[in-house]
């Protein structure tokens, strides 16, 4: 991982890890992650946009650099949140498990805690080395509008009996908001305005994204 954001996490206890493909970000990503912070004690939150992600391969993803840097101008006035090109910078399809065993050899100490939408939750089931990624991290199930996270917690007690102390679900304010939603409006010519940060939203128009 990028040194510089390796030693400012370094010394904490708890990290948070944000993945998502943030296609682009938005206010939805951003409160999550603040309210997981908070409410889980985080000293950071990580956000790592993915490469290619195995499950997005038939939609055409904007380009790493692009996504990244609407990252980095959402989160650089919270101290806490920094984002890596950790999975950007892997060639091909990147899976949850193999970020999280880099990050537990960067960071042997500390307990990882990954945040997810409940829309990803039930999905997870299905992702490479399962069981391994409950392992390794504790799971954040943050709300979101129109997903009911009440068949996944029935289905991951079922098949893991002892995982009740490792998965955790979060009440989040609901924001209904998607990056689907998002590059639909901009091809649409509606408005993005209030949905994300202003520099993204500038961003988007500079470089012609969504249309
Ligand atoms: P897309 O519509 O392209 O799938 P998205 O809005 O779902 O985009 P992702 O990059 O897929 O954004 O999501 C990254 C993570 O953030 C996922 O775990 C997702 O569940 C979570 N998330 C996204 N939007 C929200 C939201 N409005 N509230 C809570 N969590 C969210
Ligand atoms: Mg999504």
């Amino acid at each position: 991982m990028e040194a510089n954001i390796y030693q400012a996490i370094a010394g904490g206890k708890r990290l948070g890890i944000m993945g998502g493909t943030f296609d682009p970000i938005h206010y939805g990503h951003l409160v999550a992650a603040e309210t997981a912070r908070v409410e889980f004690d985080l000293d950071n939150v990580l956000f790592i946009p993915t490469g290619k992600p195995p499950h997005k391969l038939n939609h055409k993803i904007t380009n790493a650099y692009e996504r990244f840097a609407m990252v980095q101008m959402s989160i650089k006035n919270n101290k806490y949140f920094k984002v890596s090109n950790l999975e950007i910078e892997r060639e091909g399809p990147t899976y949850t498990i193999d970020t999280l065993k880099i990050l537990h050899e960067l960071l042997p100490k500390q307990e990882l805690y990954f945040i997810t939408g409940t829309d990803a939750l039930l999905d997870l089931l299905t992702w490479r080395e399962a069981d391994n990624i409950f392992k390794m991290a504790k799971i954040i199930g943050a709300s979101r509008p129109g997903y009911d996270s009440r068949k996944f917690f029935a289905e991951i007690t079922k098949r893991y009996p002892n995982i009740k102390d490792r998965i955790f679900e979060l009440e989040v304010p609901a924001l209904a908001i998607s990056s689907t939603d998002i590059r639909a409006r901009v091809k649409n010519k509606k408005s993005i305005r209030y949905l994300l940060p202003d520099e993204v939203r500038l961003y988007i128009k500079e470089h012609k994204l969504y249309q």
